[in-house]
């Protein structure tokens, strides 16, 4: 039988995920010759034998692959055999086209787990085992090819045992960048706040001040977290009061499965999420009533009023030996002040946790990158991302339509998060924060060369919102040489929802968020499209109120309760209601600035109606986080309430429909009056605020035949409001477009701005 001798390329996440000895492995089990190698390309293979053997290696290279490795192309060309033996790894060849895609951070395999727990092992309970399916990688990755000296391990010399692992192509370390034991590796130290070292065993040191009540900083993968013990009350009162968070949910890390089982109720969804390798903080239902005395053991204040728990499990080494050390549920939070981005870097964290972590639980192995936890929840058996970021980013995202050109899109300011996008791909940036200060301004223009050098983007296109005053805004106007793409923000939340689907309209697009910048001028927030990536136009819009006071308004919701009061009543607004008797000092005034037209700007945000409602049942008069209040009321609501308050939906004087949130608040209002229960009122709220969502689409997709709906924006992280929209629509015959792999709230407005710029691009040219 004839030799043949074949090159292969292998694109996708095939660096630092086990690639080459997997390869290696292979032709050796094929007994074929040839050589494998990284190069910026991705991996290159040449194999040499028999024509038959040489399609099945070919074969099992998809089939088999590592589980961390994402294959994108495989592409073969016949070359001339050469009759050499054996089979060899090649050196990481650099430069080139660098289409290599980082992976992301992993968390500790089975196998692994298994050598920590091992006391034969020679990294018995050591906190930095890795191997090439798990550990660190997007965070520690200062450059590609992705080889130790381009990562903050380049500094650790491995020792004599570890240089074998990672040069033997039959270990499970062979060329595991991280590789690192005991003697050769980072170490752990435990600080008092004036960086002092404690004496004795770092970890079980902080294990025994964990549960003594101390807050504890510890340095994990993408950054510090500020851990407390969960069931302890004074330790998460003091956590909560030093870190300026009065109400903001904590999440807790838990051990295994069966303590979240005992904090929670999970389904097959759930518990999949929670056991991925990603392993976000997944939000749950909890099983005993939330509030003071909660059966949990949870204390109250770690999610005070709410009935669901954001939960994860261990996913570094560290975090499985220190919650097995304290023996109960931790508070694992971001290691920062109020909204200040997460403390990466070891002096900088010292300094500016030092006000609130009593103790220090640190390492030397540096974080280049930092990256928050990614929060999910199940919806529809399917995960909807919430905050995408560590064990997601830098993962590309597929898209079906190649980009003419290379774009970056700045995204908007809250929960802000960039994209880069070349070719089929679209690199969504971890969470960067609300853009809003220099901090967080300063971390995004630094991510922005970060991700241009790691995946070789040199964007000639930049796409921005509307918005003057956000910083992403005046970023992208400050650029020289790049050809500009202004995109409306809801137009951008739609687009996201296409992009996330993979389809390109058009449909009829619902966004409902907090604020958006209308090319009116006024503030949009409830708005139906007709949509594709293209372009959009304004199909309908929930009715218009003022936000009386502007940002105050946003900040004390009682304000949009006057402004919806007064649409909904004018001078008839019944006297003796709960809420103008609270603020009995200040209504008529800020009635009558919302009516001035100066410092009241317009607006159909559907955030500032949940907003509005929360406040005139009593649930919260002023917030202390960006829709807290809607939060709270969709605590407040039924589920089991079936009812739905009418709701007009009806074209206004301009053509557009309008959706009565008036009628909304009269019946509110009415139903409060006779003593109907808050929870009834305010199910029957969301439940209406759908109905007539169902009723607008059905409307929109008469009149242009489209009969696909994608729903985005941060109101739709209100579950009860989705499930309901969802199922009316599809009750209707209607197909519906929902999130999946990008948040449906702001975070997710970069990739929608970047699919508008390519598609716009494409269209330009003819394509
Ligand atoms: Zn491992
Ligand atoms: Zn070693």
């Amino acid at each position: 039988m004839g030799l043949t001798r074949t090159r292969v390329r292998v694109e996708g996440i095939v660096q630092g995920v086990g690639f080459r000895p997997f390869v290696h492995a292979l032709a050796g089990r094929l007994g074929l010759a040839g050589l494998v190698g990284n190069d910026a390309g991705g991996v290159f293979v040449e194999v040499e034998g028999a024509a038959e053997t040489v399609e099945r290696f070919l074969a099992a290279l998809a089939a088999e692959a590592p589980p961390l490795a994402v294959i994108e192309r495989v592409t073969a060309t016949s070359l001339e055999p050469t009759g050499a033996a054996g089979f060899a790894i090649a050196p990481s060849l650099a430069g080139g086209d660098r289409q290599t895609l980082v992976s992301p951070d992993t968390a500790t395999c089975a196998d692994c787990l298994r050598e920590l727990a091992d006391p034969a092992d020679r990294r018995f309970r050591y906190p930095f085992i890795n191997c090439t399916n798990c550990g660190p990688r997007f965070t520690i990755v200062r450059d590609v090819p992705y080889d130790r000296p381009a990562t903050t391990m380049a500094a650790f010399e491995m020792c004599a045992d570890c240089a074998r692992e990672y040069g033997d192509p039959a270990d499970r370390r062979f060329h595991a960048q991280p590789v690192c034991c005991p003697a050769c590796g980072p170490s752990l130290a435990l600080l008092d706040a004036g960086g002092v070292a404690a004496g004795g065993d770092p970890l079980a040191g902080a294990a025994a001040r964990l549960r003594d009540g101390a807050v504890v900083a510890v340095k994990g993968l993408g950054g510090y977290h500020l851990a407390a013990d969960a069931a302890s009350e004074p330790a998460v009162a003091a956590l909560r009061a030093r870190k300026h968070r009065e109400d903001k949910p904590f999440a807790v890390m838990v051990a295994d499965l069966a303590s979240a089982r005992r904090l929670c109720e999970l389904g097959p969804a759930e518990e999949a999420m929670l056991t991925s390798p990603r392993r976000p903080i997944v939000l749950l239902r909890r099983r005993g009533p939330a509030g003071p005395g909660a059966a949990d053991g949870v204390a109250a204040s770690v999610a005070p009023g709410n009935r669901s728990l954001g939960v994860m499990l261990p996913y570094t080494p560290l975090h499985h030996l220190l919650l097995e050390a304290v023996g109960r549920p931790i508070v694992l939070t971001s290691g920062n002040v109020s909204d200040e981005p997460i403390a990466y870097q070891d002096p900088e964290a010292l300094e500016r946790l030092g006000g609130i972590a009593d103790w220090f639980l640190v390492h030397d192995r540096p974080i280049h990158m930092r990256a928050d936890d990614s929060v999910v929840r199940a919806f529809g058996g399917r995960e909807l991302p919430l905050r995408r970021s560590r064990g997601f980013a830098p993962q590309p995202l597929g898209l079906p339509w190649p980009f003419p050109r290379h774009v970056l899109a700045c995204g908007a300011e809250l929960k802000h998060t960039f994209c880069l996008a070349k070719g089929g791909h679209a690199f969504l940036s971890h969470h960067i924060g609300d853009l809003e200060n220099y901090e967080t301004y300063r971390s995004f223009t630094e991510g922005v060369e970060h991700f241009r050098r790691l995946f070789d983007v040199d964007p000639e296109v930049v796409a921005h919102d509307l918005h003057p005053e956000y910083l992403s805004t005046k970023y992208a106007l400050e650029l020289d040489g790049v050809e500009l793409e202004g995109v409306q923000h809801h137009h951008a939340h739609v687009a996201a929802c296409l992009a996330d689907n993979g389809e390109a309209g058009p449909v009829v697009g619902v966004a409902f968020d907090g604020l958006g910048f209308g090319p009116d001028g006024t503030i949009w927030g409830g708005e139906l499209l007709v949509a594709d990536l293209e372009g959009f136009r304004r199909a309908g819009h929930l009715e218009q109120v003022p936000m009386p006071g502007g940002a105050a308004a946003i900040k004390e919701p009682w304000r949009m309760a006057a402004a919806w009061l007064d649409a909904a009543f004018g001078a008839g607004m019944p006297e003796r209601l709960a809420v103008a008797g609270r603020h009995r000092d200040r209504w008529e005034q800020v009635v009558a600035l919302g009516r001035s037209g100066t410092a009241a700007p317009v607006t159909s945000s559907a955030g500032r109606l949940f907003d509005a409602v929360a406040a005139i049942l009593g649930v919260r008069d002023a917030v202390n986080y960006e829709g807290q209040a809607a939060v709270e009321l969709e605590q407040l609501a039924d589920p089991a309430e079936p009812a739905a308050y009418p709701v007009r939906v009806a074209p206004a004087g301009d053509g557009l429909l309008r959706l009565g949130g008036a009628d909304l608040v009269r019946a509110v209002v009415a139903e409060l009056s006779t003593g109907v229960p808050p929870p009834l009122i305010a199910a029957r709220f969301h439940n209406g605020l759908a109905a007539a969502t169902v009723a607008a689409c059905q409307a929109v997709g008469q009149e242009t035949g489209l009969g696909t709906v994608a729903l985005s924006g941060g109101v739709f992280q209100n579950m009860l409001l989705l499930e309901r929209t969802v199922a009316g629509l599809e009750a209707n015959g209607i197909r519906v477009l929902t999130h999946s792999r990008v948040p449906p709230n702001d975070a997710g407005i970069s990739l929608g701005q970047a699919a508008v710029a390519g598609a716009r691009d494409r269209a330009r040219e003819g394509r």
